[in-house]
This record gives structure tokens, C-alpha cells and sequence, in this order.
């Protein structure tokens, strides 16, 4: 302890108490010993805790347990889950290097790929998730440094083959990241199906209050991570303490809040697939999904997920009244929290497609995402049966 601690009633406590909640370390930076000047003088500060961006107890409190759901040896929080995908790619790609990526990621990602990554003079090349033999063409023929995709693509909920393209990848050298926010680790752990490195917006299932903006990267590579938290602190994407606690919070419930809503979605999907006025329902857990034969027993095994996509009769401007009439959903974007969300890609997370590009790109006129919340199915379901109901009101 140093002796200007020690000799602060109140604060140097921490050595002989054992909280059962990780105390909240709002504290910018920690009283310098000789550890830490060793640490800081050899590793640059990547092993001691002495300054907020490189280092919180909380914080790290919070990166170790999703480490543990993610089962990878090392993880680190970012202050959103975009951090953590800027922070993973940009630790791996340098210019001249090129990039596989699916083409259908998360908007900001898109932007991230299409606009800043080649600005630094990466050249990306983009897939669409499900076409595994097109991945592993792209994959010989571009020897990409860096592979990307999202386990479940939205709102198509499209899995991607990780296995399948991670050995591809690995034999060209190429390091593979997955985004497994939608899927969550609840459903699957990408580093076991060969990805080298793991990231979620923990802003989403993770944290799950919708009360907290924070990503989060795995991997089982101290090498990887320690690369990774070198970027994290020269481009400082580093979470609040504060933060931290709220995602360390939310954890404590996550396997029993992606029980309930997993098993919520089954339901609510196989009961709207009956009801007149839906046309469509999407869940990956559904015999009638594409990937249910091949790609779902491999990459989702466990559970299907808790997001629900249902195309609506009469295209979007129907889906809008009745997202309109929703009395329990609330209109909004995000996803993963406590509460179901409702939200249509075509004036969300995809209006600046042309209604051709959605179309071709598999989003159908009058498709509603669903992201399933702990109401329970029969609650979730009358209100999209009251919803769905003609009439004027
Ligand atoms: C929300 C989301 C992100 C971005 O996360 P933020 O925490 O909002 O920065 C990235 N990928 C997917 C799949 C998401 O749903």
C-alpha cells in the first residue's frame, strides 16, 4: 500500500473486505507505488490498475464476466458495443490489408466498412452471411487479413456458418471476428466454433435494462487482447466505472432472462405463424427457417434466440399502423431488454436502402422486428393480435 494511503482513514480498505458486489470505482486514476511504476515502465501499464483509461476494477469486473459466458480467457469493456468492433478491426488492419465482411451487418458497421475503413486504405470486400460458399471463394481468392460477420443477421435472422468459415480463414492466416449481440452467448460461444475473436454490444442482452451504452471484446489470445487494449487506450474507448456496475448488474440475470425470452420467442413465432394478417414469421428456431437443416445445429444448437421478424399482409404501410397500435411493445430501436421492443427496418435500421436494395437484400415489405422482453408470451401476443385487428379505432 503506499504510505500516503495508508495514512487515509476510509480508503485503503480494500485489502481485507470481500464485497459480494464489486464496489463502484468511480475514481480517474489510483496512488502510484512501486508495482505500478514497475508496470508502467515495463508493459507501458497494461497490468496494473493506476489509470482509469487503461484500467478499472469495475470495469474489469464487469469484462470478466461476460469473459466467463463467452468461455474465453480474457476480456475487455468499451464504451459501446461500435468501440468494440472499431477497436477489434482497427487492431488487426493496417493499409493495404483487405477485409471480408458479410454484408449484412449493423448499420453503423456498414458505415465503419464502407466509409472510414477504406479512407485508411483498407479494400473490404463483403458477403452475404448465408452464402458459405461464396465466404470461402472470397477467402481464397482475396487472402483477407481480418474475416467479420454477426452470428444472426438482422432483421433476416440469417446465421452465418462460423465453423465452416473460420477454417477457411485459417488457412490463409486471416483472424476472425464475430459480433454475437444478437445471438448472445446464452445461444452460442463463437471462440469455441473457431473465431479468434468475440465481441457484443453488451449495450443490448448483456446489460439488458436498456439503461446503459457498453460493449465488450473476447478472446482467448493475450496477445490479441493485449493488442486490442493498446487501441482501446490511444483511441480511448474505455467504459465509465458507473457503466461497468450497471452491466455487472444486468449480468447477474442474464441466463435467466435469455431463458424466459428464448422460450418466449418459440412461442410468440409459432403462434403468430397461425394468425391471419402474418404472412411470414422468421425465427431461427422454426422448422420452416433456411438455415434450421444445416447451419442453425451447428452454430445455435442450445437456443434459437429471442429476436422474432413477421412480415405482415399489406407491406409497410400496414406494418406501421399496426406497430402504431402496440400497447405493450414499444416502438423503439435497440434490442435486449427486459421490455419487447418493435421496430420496422424500412424507417429504422434500414431506411437508407432503396425499397429494391431491402427487397433484394431479403427484408420484405411489411417485416416488424420483434425483440422478445419478460412480459410472457400470452401478454406479448394479445397485444399483437389486438394490434393486428381491422377496424378503425
Ligand atoms: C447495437 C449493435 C451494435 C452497436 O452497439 P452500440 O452499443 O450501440 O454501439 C453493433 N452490432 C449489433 C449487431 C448491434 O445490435
Amino acid at each position: 500500500m503506499p504510505p500516503s494511503a495508508a495514512s487515509r482513514p476510509g480508503r485503503a480498505y480494500t485489502a481485507r473486505t470481500y464485497p459480494v458486489v464489486p464496489p463502484i470505482y468511480q475514481t480517474t486514476t489510483f496512488e502510484l507505488d512501486d508495482r505500478a511504476y514497475q508496470d508502467i515502465q515495463g508493459t507501458g501499464g497494461l497490468h496494473e490498475t493506476w489509470y482509469s483509461r487503461f484500467s478499472n476494477p469495475t470495469v474489469q469486473a464487469a469484462a470478466d464476466a461476460i469473459a466467463a459466458l463467452e468461455a474465453a480467457d480474457h476480456g475487455m469493456m468499451t464504451a459501446s458495443g461500435m468501440a468494440a468492433i472499431a477497436t477489434s478491426l482497427i487492431t488487426h488492419l493496417t493499409v493495404g490489408d483487405t477485409l471480408v465482411a458479410s454484408r449484412q451487418v449493423y448499420g453503423d458497421t456498414g458505415d465503419l466498412l464502407e466509409r472510414d475503413l477504406p479512407r485508411l486504405g483498407i479494400e473490404v470486400v463483403r458477403v452475404d452471411a448465408w452464402d458459405t460458399d461464396g465466404w470461402q471463394r472470397a477467402i481464397a481468392e482475396h487472402r483477407p487479413t481480418v474475416v467479420f460477420g454477426e452470428t444472426l443477421s438482422n432483421p433476416q435472422l440469417r446465421l452465418w456458418d462460423i465453423p465452416t468459415v473460420a477454417a477457411a480463414a485459417h488457412e490463409v492466416g486471416a483472424t476472425v471476428i464475430v459480433d454475437n449481440t444478437f445471438a448472445t452467448p446464452h445461444c452460442t460461444r463463437p471462440l469455441e466454433l473457431g473465431a479468434d475473436v468475440v465481441m457484443n454490444s453488451a449495450t443490448k442482452f448483456l446489460a439488458g435494462h436498456s439503461d446503459v451504452v457498453a460493449g465488450v471484446v473476447c478472446t482467448n489470445d493475450i496477445a490479441v487482447m493485449e493488442a486490442m487494449q493498446r487501441r482501446m487506450i490511444t483511441f480511448g474507448g474505455c467504459l465509465d466505472p458507473h457503466a461497468a456496475y450497471l452491466v455487472w448488474r444486468g449480468l447477474q440475470t442474464f441466463p435467466v432472462r435469455l431463458a424466459e425470452a428464448c422460450r418466449t420467442a418459440v412461442e410468440v413465432a409459432d403462434t403468430m405463424a397461425e394468425e391471419p394478417g402474418v404472412t411470414g414469421v422468421v425465427h431461427p428456431g422454426r422448422d420452416d427457417h433456411p438455415d434450421a437443416a444445416g447451419v442453425v445445429p451447428r452454430v445455435m444448437p442450445e437456443s434459437a434466440g429471442a429476436m422474432v421478424t413477421l412480415v405482415l399482409e399489406g407491406g409497410d404501410d400496414r406494418a406501421l399502423t399496426v406497430i402504431r397500435r402496440l400497447e405493450l411493445a414499444a416502438e423503439a430501436t435497440s434490442l435486449g431488454g427486459v421490455e419487447t421492443l418493435a421496430s420496422l427496418p424500412f424507417n429504422s435500421s434500414h431506411f437508407n436502402m432503396s425499397p429494391e436494395a431491402r427487397f433484394e437484400a431479403g427484408i420484405l415489405p411489411g417485416m416488424l422486428r420483434l425483440s422478445i422482453g419478460l412480459e410472457g408470451a400470452d401478454r406479448i401476443v394479445a397485444d399483437l393480435r389486438q394490434a393486428l385487428r381491422d377496424g378503425d379505432r
